[in-house]
Formats: C-alpha cells, sequence, structure tokens
C-alpha cells in the first residue's frame, strides 16, 4: 500500500512540474497551506573529513510530510516553487530554521559543525538575501562562521554587479559560499576567480561510476587539485562505497559527503551522533 501512495504522490508531483496548469496551480495551492500548518522540516545530512573521524559541516534538507501524500522530496516541490514567489516563502522559513538549528548546536556540541544552507538562484536575485541573512544572525547571536550558503553555478554565469556585491557583502560576514553540483552546469572556471566562493561540491554524478570510469577519475581528481590551488575546501557528494571513498583518499578530497557515512537525519539523531563522535576528555578513557 506505501508502494500504491509512493507512486500516486510521484505521478501527482509529475504532472504539476509538467504543463498540467490544474495540477500545477493546485500544488502551489498545496505548498501555501503547507508554510501555514508547519508541514515542512528539515534533516541534517553530515559533511565528514575524508578519514570520517569529524563531521565539518550538516546541509540542512528539506522535506515535506504531506498529510496524504506522505514525505515528499525537494525535488518535486521545490522546482515548481521557484516558478512563483512560493520560493521565496519557503526560502525563509529554511534560513529561519537553520539559524534556530545552528544555535541550538552551538549551545548543545562541544565543537559545532556549520550549518549549510540551499539557496535558490531566484532568492538571489530578488536581492534581500544580505538583509535576511544578516537579520537572522543578529537575531539568534549567531557568527557568520557558523553557516555556509550553497548557490548553484547558474546564479554565477547570470553575471550581474548585482549577485557579486550581495556574495561580497555576505562573506565578509563570515559565511562560506559553496558552488553546488559543481561541473554540472555551464562551468566557466572563470567565475572562480571572479567571485567570493570558498567551497566546491562535486556532484555525485561524477562518482556513480568512479570505480570503472577512468574521465571520471581524471576530472575528479583534476577538480580536487585545482581547488586545492587555489584553495578552495572541497565536498565530494554522493559517495556510497568504499572503493569511491579509498579513490577520494588518494585523490587529496579533503571532506566527503554520502550515504555510505550516513544520510539525512533528524535533528535529534544528529546530535546522537555528534556526542559519539566528540573526542573523548582524557579521564574518560
Ligand atoms: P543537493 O543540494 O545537491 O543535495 C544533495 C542531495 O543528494 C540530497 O537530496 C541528499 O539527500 C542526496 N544524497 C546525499 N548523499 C547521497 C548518496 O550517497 N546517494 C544518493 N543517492 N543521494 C545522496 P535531497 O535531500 O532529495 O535534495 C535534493 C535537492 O533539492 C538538493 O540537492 C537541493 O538542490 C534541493 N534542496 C534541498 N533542500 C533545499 C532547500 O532547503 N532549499 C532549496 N532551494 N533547495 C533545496
Ligand atoms: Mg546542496
Ligand atoms: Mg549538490
Ligand atoms: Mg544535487
Amino acid at each position: 500500500k506505501a508502494k500504491a501512495k509512493g507512486r500516486n504522490t510521484h505521478e501527482y508531483f509529475n504532472k504539476a512540474l509538467n504543463k498540467d496548469s490544474t495540477h500545477r496551480s493546485m500544488l502551489e495551492q498545496d505548498i501555501y497551506k503547507a508554510l501555514k500548518r508547519n508541514e515542512f522540516y528539515l534533516l541534517y545530512q553530515p559533511i565528514w573529513s575524508i578519514d570520517g573521524q569529524k563531521i565539518e559541516s550538516v546541509e540542512a534538507l528539506i522535506r515535506w510530510l504531506h498529510p496524504e501524500r506522505g514525505t515528499v522530496y525537494p525535488l518535486e516541490f521545490i522546482p515548481l516553487a521557484e516558478e512563483s514567489a512560493l520560493i521565496h516563502s519557503i526560502g525563509e522559513w529554511v534560513i529561519s530554521e537553520a539559524c534556530e538549528f545552528a544555535k541550538r548546536l552551538s549551545l548543545k556540541a562541544t565543537v559545532a559543525p556549520k550549518v549549510c544552507i540551499n539557496i535558490s538562484s531566484s532568492q538571489f536575485l530578488r536581492g534581500n538575501m544580505v538583509e535576511l541573512l544578516s537579520q537572522e544572525l543578529s537575531k539568534h547571536e549567531l557568527e557568520g562562521s557558523s553557516l555556509v550558503i550553497e548557490i548553484t553555478e547558474s546564479i554565477l554565469l547570470l553575471d550581474q554587479d548585482n549577485i557579486y556585491a550581495q556574495l561580497e557583502t555576505i562573506v565578509s560576514q563570515g559565511i562560506d559560499i559553496a558552488v553546488d553540483d559543481f561541473g554540472t552546469g555551464y562551468s566557466s572556471l572563470s567565475y572562480l576567480k571572479k567571485y567570493p566562493v570558498q567551497r566546491l561540491k562535486i556532484d555525485k554524478s561524477f562518482i556513480d561510476d568512479l570505480e570503472e570510469n577512468k574521465e571520471d577519475q581524471a576530472l575528479v581528481s583534476g577538480i580536487l587539485s585545482l581547488a586545492s590551488s587555489l584553495s578552495l575546501k572541497t565536498v565530494v557528494e554522493g559517495v556510497e562505497t568504499q572503493a569511491q571513498l579509498e579513490l577520494l583518499r588518494q585523490y587529496g578530497s579533503p571532506m566527503i559527503q554520502g550515504y555510505l557515512l550516513a544520510k539525512p537525519m533528524t535533528e535529534d539523531l544528529l546530535i546522537t551522533l555528534l556526542a559519539e563522535k566528540a573526542p573523548k576528555h582524557s579521564s574518560d578513557t
């Protein structure tokens, strides 16, 4: 029964994302209600040092607990939300929720990992990201260094002065900028020179066949050494096997994220995991 429900749900969202305007406006209304009824929540996926010893940061990933359809994943509603003003409401909710979480982390964890937040291009184009972020930081008495903002290459390719100015101001507050899904856009490496970017996240599609595919091996090791020469921190996304991890270790990858080490999890589970990982005091051993 759960399977049938999953399939129907998928069909429903697929129709909405395609040209079906009835489904589309139904979904838009659904999202609007979901915001009012608090049906969205965040999960957090650890980003690890390559030795698996340290959780350097955690990525906030949105989920929707739909009253009839169960868990809905972001790829089923974020693209539609991005075509309307809904993305701004969702985006503001995500930032606020992630900052509240970052504050709780800073109080609970011995060494609090940074919190990475996905931001849609349309949110940047609206031009109020700087205010939004600084409001949230001061509201929760957070240091900028507790956040990482994940953007996609597409925003950098727009090549607008206003984007540049926003990123500069955000970085000046101590927040890191990460380029998400690196390598999947129409990469023009020159933007790495032009924009204030501190991190790259190498897309999972380069990792899936890493063990067999010599081209992926060349690309991934090349990106890793390029990033290191440019003093960019790199996260490899979607690491699922020990063999992939071994290759990435050989290539000098500093950080990894993926099901091999941990899936996205609730705040409670993450706090437990962090407590287990925390360096023990000598008196405990
Ligand atoms: P992303 O930012 O590239 O996030 C990584 C995605 O890969 C997540 O999917 C994560 O659950 C998944 N993942 C991580 N490790 C593995 C692995 O080892 N194997 C596999 N198969 N998957 C892995 P998720 O949570 O479904 O999110 C999908 C995308 O939705 C994200 O891709 C991001 O672009 C977007 N998204 C998620 N949360 C938000 C949000 O709060 N705001 C916005 N604007 N976009 C969001
Ligand atoms: Mg991301
Ligand atoms: Mg990504
Ligand atoms: Mg992705």
